[in-house]
């Protein structure tokens, strides 16, 4: 199944999948290698009923051997369609059903007489699938079961008729076993430390791209976007508004009398400053308002989906949260304020044109005596 069946697949085989399956897309990956196994059940139990039909094995034997592979398939499939395990440590029931699949492969090297020897290759294939799936833990530990089933089922078979079980043949197909399980669960160690350096590898670049993103859109110092990032963002909003007909307005804002903070109490205390004021914008301006810094102490603001007089509003906002705080708690004495030049963005207007004249404003709100917000 290619793709994750959902409540809008209507079709009458989607509905059958999805009652199969279930529409949870973790139970159906569960199903679906619970299928898997299901499916190799299913070819083995028809070589099964070959070789009963051909007098290579006891009929009733055989028949016994595919009732516990239906039983225990039927129930495996119960508890995971029906939801059962979903809380359970192993939800998949991959160690159950690896355990009941090597108990299987035992059962048929019990029962197959002269091809018994290609039941441990069943027990290998067994294994081998558990590699992919199990931690290595679990694998040693079904490894450990399969040897112990196996040797205590050899030395059933060899007591019960030794013409048949010869010791050498047993010793020769334990042998085989005893080299290959371990083997495989040897390499289930060195494929579970490769996952895990891989995860390890996928964790750290994802954390390395996030970095390299935030480096990419955010100014240090402020955390506020920075300025390439914003050019995006305003050529981004200027296709939103030529697309929608969606007005937009901008601000550009400036700190007065900057230089003198430096000056006056150094560069130390003029950073805190535009620090506390890019917290208190983030505070006061609306979630959908996007403010970067412009560069040095000036900023520039984008407030979506606005016109003038709401746009004006927010600003007016911003004036009073400012006033209202210490942006230097260092200083607590120092009173900064800020200009503002707002405009709205026309249609078809290029976005320089926007933004020179919001510069216009702004140094009219400077000439006007600072501490206010000029539209232009
Ligand atoms: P106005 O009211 O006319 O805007 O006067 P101003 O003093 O704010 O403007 P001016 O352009 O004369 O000074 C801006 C100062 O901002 C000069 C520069 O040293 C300072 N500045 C620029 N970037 C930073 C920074 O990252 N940190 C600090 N502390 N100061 C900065
Ligand atoms: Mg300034
Ligand atoms: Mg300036």
């Amino acid at each position: 199944m290619a793709h994750s069946l959902t409540e809008r697949d209507d079709t009458r085989v989607a509905v059958v999948c999805r009652w199969v399956m279930s529409s949870d897309p973790k139970q159906q990956l569960r199903i679906q290698r619970f299928m898997v196994a299901a499916i190799n059940y299913g070819i083995f139990g028809g070589l099964l009923c070959y070789m009963a039909a051909t007098g290579r094995v006891a009929q009733s034997a055989a028949l016994q051997l595919i009732a516990f592979m239906v039983l225990s398939e039927t129930t495996i499939y119960v508890l995971l369609r029906g939801g059962f395990t979903q809380n359970w440590n192993d939800p998949s029931l991959t160690l159950p059903q690896i355990l009941l699949a090597l108990a299987a492969a035992i059962w048929s090297y019990a029962i197959l007489g002269e091809s018994r020897g290609a039941a441990l290759i069943l027990l290998a294939l067994t294994l081998t699938f558990g590699m992919f799936n199990l931690p290595p833990r679990a694998t040693r530990q079904a490894a450990v079961f399969a040897l112990t089933l196996l040797g205590a089922t050899m030395i059933g078979l060899h007591l019960s008729n030794p013409t048949r079980h010869p010791a050498s043949q047993e010793v020769i197909h334990f042998l085989f076993a005893c080299t290959s399980l371990p083997t495989i669960s040897l390499l289930s160690a060195q494929l579970a430390e490769l996952r895990h350096r891989l995860e390890t590898r996928k964790r750290e670049l994802t954390e390395a791209l996030d970095r390299i993103q935030t480096l990419a859109t955010r100014d240090e110092l402020t955390g506020l976007f920075n300025r390439r990032h914003m050019t995006e963002t305003l050529h981004a909003q200027r296709a939103l508004t030529e697309r929608t007909g969606q007005p937009f307005c901008l601000a550009l804002i400036d700190l007065d009398h900057f230089k003198q903070i430096n000056d006056a109490h150094g560069h130390g205390v003029g950073d805190e400053v535009l620090r506390q004021f890019a917290d208190i914008a983030r505070h006061s301006l609306r979630e959908t308002d996007v403010l970067a810094r412009w560069g040095g102490e000036e900023f520039l603001l984008v407030l979506p989906a606005s016109q003038l007089p709401s746009a004006r509003t927010s600003l007016d906002r911003l004036h009073e949260a400012v006033r209202r705080s210490h942006l230097a708690p260092t200083v607590p004495a120092l009173d900064v304020r800020f200009s503002a030049g707002l405009t709205e963005q026309r249609p078809g207007e290029p976005l320089e044109a926007t933004i020179e004249r919001a510069d216009l404003a702004l140094y009219e709100a400077k000439r006007q005596g600072r501490d206010q917000t000029v539209t232009g």
